[in-house]
């Protein structure tokens, strides 16, 4: 399936991963280390195409959701830490071992298991305590820290390596609770050791966009790494010089093109109904695609470089534009959901809100949903 043609067609750009990667590095200065945030097929840009491009300008540490993507990874070739972070299952722990993965920990009954196992393999197992410091997610409460420091220190075969913690909020630039909760988690930590050399991260996108002094000896981006500001079109007008560079770009095209009469309904429930004589072209993608249903009577798109409305019910497989105001659209014609065409740009943003969603979101959706290709740098097609 993978390798036959789709109308449907996410284009991602690794020049700009990697263009994004060096902003990154440039913004924290050159002693912070850098973690990509890779879990979701790499917010649906193709975990293993973008961890390799991470990992050509230097990238070193990397991080995932599950175990299954940490294994995935190393079978690709990708060196330095692979941090799981959402543990693991007990039947799985061997593949920590075989991988060199570093499990994040999050509760009493799996250090026990892991020590067990680290025991029965005769190998030290390296792990990150995840502290929850205010996020009200996954994560040790820091009344709770030493007493799992202790735990820790006293199961035989584990080591703790990293101390982490996340941001709800780092997004705002104008809330104080980010500045707080770094304080609660420096605390927790200073309350569980003073070495140094146990990593210290706590910073995503918004923490080291907006928070530099939250970044410590390591961040871990997704977002930013990905050319999105976390707080949308607003972060990228705030940047003063360079911005992040977005790298996915979904193109479908014109499979019909046809005139309606005024009064006539358009798909579903015709709850479009032409108010004119209607030119309409018919697009092969829908809410199968990412192009979520909820965009009906939102959304636009890039055709002959210039904006027009999706009209009617938007469907699993089609959807269809108004184009009677660009009379050269023809079959075959590319048509822009996501990313420039002559002096036109749609960003993940303007569709998440649309959506009424994160950008985030929205990249997951499409990357995730649609037939991929990399190019070295994008190049505009008509
Ligand atoms: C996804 C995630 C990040 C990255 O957040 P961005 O806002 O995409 O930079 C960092 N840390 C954790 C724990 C995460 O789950």
């Amino acid at each position: 399936m993978k390798s036959l043609f789709s109308y449907n067609q996410v284009t991602v750009d690794l020049d700009a991963l990697r263009a994004n990667y060096r902003f990154v590095q440039q913004r924290v200065g050159p002693g912070v280390q850098i973690m990509a945030m890779v879990k979701a097929d790499a917010y649906g840009h193709g975990m293993v195409e973008a961890a390799l491009a991470f990992a050509e300008v230097g990238c070193r540490h990397f991080a995932v959701a599950e175990l299954f993507e940490g294994v995935c990874l190393r079978q690709a070739g990708v060196d330095g830490l692979i941090l799981v972070q959402l543990g693991c299952d007990s039947s799985e722990i061997q593949h920590l071992f075989d991988y060199d993965l570093t499990p994040v920990v999050f509760d009493t009954e799996a250090l026990q298991v892991l020590s067990r196992a680290a025991l029965a393999k005769c190998r030290e197992l390296a792990i990150h305590l995840k502290i929850d410091s205010g996020m009200g997610r996954l994560g040790v409460l820091p009344h709770e820290v030493e007493a799992y420091a202790a735990r820790i220190a006293e199961l035989p075969g584990l080591r703790l390596t990293g101390l982490m913690s996340h941001f709800p909020l780092a997004d705002d630039v104008c809330s104080n609770q980010t500045r707080e909760q770094f304080h609660q988690y420096v605390s927790a930590c200073s309350r569980i050791t003073s070495d140094e050399t146990v990593l210290r991260h706590i910073a995503n996108s918004g923490g080291l966009l907006y928070f530099n002094e939250t970044c410590g000896a390591l961040v871990r981006p997704g977002l930013s790494l990905y050319g999105y500001y976390p707080d949308g079109e607003q972060g990228r007008q705030r940047e003063q010089g360079e911005q992040l560079r977005p790298a996915m770009r979904l193109e479908t095209r014109v499979i019909q093109v046809k005139t309606v009469a005024a009064g006539t309904g358009i798909s579903y429930a015709h709850q479009f109904v032409t108010t004119r004589k209607t030119r309409l072209a018919v697009l092969p993608i829908g809410y199968a695609n990412g192009f979520l249903r909820s965009l009906t009577g939102q959304a636009q798109v890039l055709i002959c470089g210039q904006r027009v409305p999706i009209v009617g019910r938007i469907c699993m497989n089609l959807c269809m534009a108004d184009i009677t105001d660009c009379p050269d659209v023809a079959v075959g014609d590319t048509v822009v959901v996501m990313g420039s065409q002559g002096d036109q740009l749609i960003l993940a943003d303007e569709i998440a809100d649309w959506m009424g969603t994160i950008s985030y979101e929205v990249l997951c959706l499409f990357g995730n949903n649609n037939e991929r290709r990399y190019v070295n740098r994008l190049e505009e097609k008509g």
